[in-house]
Formats: C-alpha cells, sequence, structure tokens
C-alpha cells in the first residue's frame, strides 16, 4: 500500500530506485518525501541506517530534474552562459559521510542528466575545483573545504534553492557551528532547508530556529526499539581483560564481518595492531588518518579483505557497509545514543545482527543510561574462565546484580571456551585466522601486570 509511486516521484527516479531494489518507502521517506518535494522545510529527527539519504535525495533529484527539464534542455540554458551553479547544497560532518552522500545521488540520479560533486578536506582540491569549474546541479561538501573554496573564489552559492545539513548533532560537535552559519548567510534566503540529525539537543533546535521556515517535523524511533533483529549483550568485564576478550570472541566466534568501536583513536590503534597479531585480518579508521587510507581501510571491510574494522565514532559516521554481522561496543559510548547510531550497523535490510559490550566498572552508568534510553536491559554474558584475570584484572567482572556470576577465579587456569556462552554459541570457526597464531597463550591472554596498566592509564 505504501510503495513508492504513490510518493509521485518522476519516472527516471522511480526506476533508479527500483534497480536498487527498494519497494517500500523506510518510514522516514514515507515522512519526509512528501513536504520535501511540495518544498516545504524539514526538520527531521532519524538516525543512519533508517534510509534518511534518500529521504532528502530523492525530491531533491525529483525538483530538480523536473525543474530542468520544464526549462527545456537539462540545465543547458544556463551552461552556455558559463558553468552550471550549483542549486542544491548538502552539508555533512565527515569526509565517509559526504561521500556516501555523493554516491547515493549518483545511483538515485542516474536516469536524469543532474550532476552532482564532493568536496572534503585532506586531499588536494585540484580536482574538485576542477569538478566545480565544469559545473554541477548538487553539491555534497564538508563544511570545511566548502569554506576554504568559498574563499578562493571557487564556489558561487547565489543559485542554491535547497539546502541540506545532514547529521546536525555531529557537526556541532565536531565544532562545525561557525562555518555552518557563514555557509547558510551565503546561500539565498528562499531557499528551502531541511536539517537532519540523530538527536535533537536544544543547540539544534536553536540550529533550526534560525535555519528553517514553518518546518515540517518528522520523525523515526532510534533504530534499537525498532528492530528486534539484533541481540544484544553485554559482557562485565575488567578494562585490563577487553583485549584478551575481544582476541577471544573474534579467533573463537564464527563473526564474518565486525565492526569495533572504541572511544580513542589510539584505542582503535592499539587494538588493531593486537588482533593483527593474533592473525585477525583488522584495519581501523579514525580520524588521524589520511583520506587515502581511511578509503583503503573501508574498501578493504567492505570487500572482505579485513573482517574486522575498528572504529571511533566520529569516523564510522555514516558508514555504509552492508551484511555487518557483529558490532562491538569495546568501549560504551558515552552518549547513549551513540550506541544506537552504533549498533544500527547491524541487522540491516531483514538480516540478523548481534551488538556485544564491553563494559567495566567505570562504564556502568553508561550502560544504564543505554538500557533507559532504549528500554530495554542488556543481556549480561560471563567473561570466559580463560581470560578472567588475564590482564591482572581488577575486581567487578560478573558481578552486576543481572545476576550473572563469574566463574571462580581458579577455574581460570582451565581454557574453558565452554564457559564463555558468548551470543556465537560453541562456534569454533577460525575464519579470522589468517596465519598462525603468532603469540603463546600467555600473550594471547595478553599485557598482564605492567602492560596491562599501562594500556589502562592512556585509554582513559
Ligand atoms: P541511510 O540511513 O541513508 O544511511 O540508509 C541506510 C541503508 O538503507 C542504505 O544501504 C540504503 O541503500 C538502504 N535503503 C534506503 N532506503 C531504502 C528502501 N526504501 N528500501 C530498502 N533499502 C533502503
Amino acid at each position: 500500500m505504501n510503495d513508492f509511486a504513490t510518493l509521485e516521484l518522476c519516472p527516471p527516479i522511480l526506476d533508479a530506485i527500483a534497480a536498487e531494489g527498494y519497494d517500500t518507502p523506510t518510514p522516514i521517506q514515507a515522512k519526509a518525501i512528501p513536504p520535501a518535494l511540495a518544498g516545504r522545510d524539514v526538520l527531521g529527527c532519524a538516525q543512519t541506517g533508517t534510509g534518511k539519504t534518500a529521504a532528502f535525495a530523492l525530491p531533491i533529484l525529483h525538483r530538480l530534474h523536473t525543474a530542468a527539464a520544464g526549462a527545456g534542455h537539462g540545465n543547458r540554458q544556463t551552461k552556455r552562459r558559463g558553468p552550471v551553479l550549483p542549486r542544491a547544497l548538502i552539508l555533512s560532518p565527515t569526509r565517509e559521510l559526504a561521500g556516501q552522500i555523493e554516491a547515493s545521488f549518483r545511483t538515485y540520479g542516474r536516469r536524469t542528466r543532474l550532476r552532482q560533486t564532493v568536496i572534503y578536506g585532506g586531499v588536494s582540491q585540484f580536482h574538485q575545483v576542477r569538478a566545480l569549474q565544469r559545473g554541477v546541479d548538487i553539491l555534497v561538501a564538508t563544511p570545511g573545504r566548502l569554506i576554504d573554496l568559498m574563499e578562493q573564489g571557487y564556489v558561487d552559492l547565489r543559485q542554491i534553492q535547497i539546502f541540506v545539513l545532514d547529521e546536525a548533532d555531529r557537526m556541532l560537535d565536531m565544532g562545525f557551528i561557525q562555518p555552518i552559519r557563514r555557509i547558510a548567510e551565503s546561500v539565498p534566503d528562499g531557499r528551502q532547508t531541511m536539517l537532519f540529525s540523530a538527536t535533537m539537543p536544544r543547540s539544534i533546535m536553536s540550529l533550526a530556529d534560525s535555519l528553517l521556515t514553518k518546518p515540517v517535523n518528522v520523525s523515526v524511533k532510534p533504530a534499537a526499539s525498532t528492530t528486534k533483529l539484533i541481540n544484544q549483550f553485554v559482557y562485565m568485564v575488567p578494562h585490563r581483560d577487553k583485549p584478551a576478550l575481544m582476541e577471544h570472541l573474534l579467533v573463537e566466534h564464527g563473526v564474518d564481518r565486525g565492526l569495533i568501536f572504541t572511544r580513542t583513536k589510539h584505542g582503535a590503534d592499539r587494538l588493531t595492531r593486537r588482533l593483527k597479531h593474533a592473525g585477525v585480518t583488522a584495519t581501523a579508521i579514525h580520524g588521524n588518518k589520511t583520506q587515502n587510507q581511511r578509503q583503503q581501510a573501508l574498501d578493504s571491510f567492505r570487500s572482505g579483505k579485513s573482517r574486522v574494522l575498528v572504529a571511533t565514532d566520529v569516523a564510522a559516521r555514516g558508514l555504509d557497509v552492508d551484511g555487518v554481522t557483529h558490532v562491538f561496543n569495546y568501549d560504551l559510548p558515552h552518549e547513549p545514543e551513540a550506541y544506537v547510531h552504533r549498533i544500527g550497523r547491524t541487522g540491516r535490510a531483514g538480516a540478523r545482527g548481534v551488538a556485544i559490550s564491553f563494559c567495566d566498572r567505570a562504564e556502568r552508568p553508561h550502560l544504564r543510561a543505554i538500557e533507559q534510553l532504549t528500554s530495554k536491559r542488556l543481556q549480561a554474558t560471563s567473561t570466559p574462565a580463560s581470560i578472567q584475570g588475564s590482564g591482572a584484572g581488577d575486581a567487578g567482572a560478573g558481578d552486576r546484580k543481572t545476576g550473572v556470576a563469574s566463574p571462580a577465579p581458579a577455574a581460570a587456569a582451565k581454557k574453558d571456551r565452554r564457559a564463555s556462552g558468548g551470543p556465537s554459541g560453541s562456534s569454533k570457526k577460525r575464519r579470522f585466522v589468517h596465519s598462525k597464531k603468532k603469540r603463546g597463550a600467555g600473550g594471547s591472554a595478553g599485557g598482564a601486570g605492567g602492560g596491562g596498566r599501562r594500556r589502562q592509564r592512556s585509554a582513559r
């Protein structure tokens, strides 16, 4: 009853999304597309994974395509007088998300004559400037590089008719408020504006107040409360035992494609090194990596060459990889919304997913906040005896009031694979191991004593 045809998108766009296999709009699409097509401002509360990119991309493509078609032959008349100036501008917090948005426009708009390009920092501006000089209809940009190119006179925003801020909360978190305000001043007053954000704190509401005119509010429930397809577990584990537990879960259990979130960039690098050393094909993505390194990491993860991607929240923002079987919260996020965001990377498109979180003593308040937000008590799982105390542990693992007791410490000496009780059952697939394990049992149990203490200090 609710298919795309009822949304009155033009045939080239309907064809393109049919070719993508989309037959039913997601809730955010069903709510946002009609007002967006009507030219209304939209304030959308939605996470990555809900289909929000298409929620703004499809109406933009429709409006620009039908306007261009009405004006004659595409956008050619303007072209004769000089390069086509962008008519839609989409701001995104990160390069990865910007790249994915542009790719979505390319996919959904491939049967139109509209052109899009993406500009972001961290790479040479040469090709970006060339693309702008050739002329584009749709410009996707991160705020910093956009300002940079505006200052150099390469970007002219005077023809912008539709202005989108995607993941606005992240842009504010990343300190982009001034660039956003400057950019907003450079786009014409009469444009249509759409603002999407995973959360709606006061700062976003006031930004929306200043940029939107009588917006239609659309909101979809966080992915976590809508999907029953994600099995969620938590290990109550001392901080210093986390590396060994992570390694154990990856090596001992069948994880086809795992995304691991750490809180810090150094934490991501450290964990990646350790996993590689244990024979796990892992790669890291975070803000200290160059654009090339990030792209390589993503390609490697997408192609399955690396079965594990270790990421920080910001770098993983908007990451769109199909078939993620497991999301691991190696560190619990400080904002409960980020948990919802993170685990939404698995259990997509009807597939089953597993979300496993590690919680040490200091992280318990974060766990409570997550449980409150999602109205769901995470199922606590006991840490395998072989891992307990492997990092010269602190007290407290398994003493959560959930009643899941840790096996007796005396049992720790004994390798007890059964005790893992982990979500992947007793499967002993070693698909991650691409070379002989280099570490001995002591090494893999890892970093006892001073090393463990060092790790704990630097990660906090
Ligand atoms: P997004 O929230 O925009 O990152 O989209 C999440 C994923 O959902 C992407 O892989 C899209 O290709 C996919 N997607 C978006 N809309 C639909 C739809 N209506 N039907 C099926 N898949 C969709």
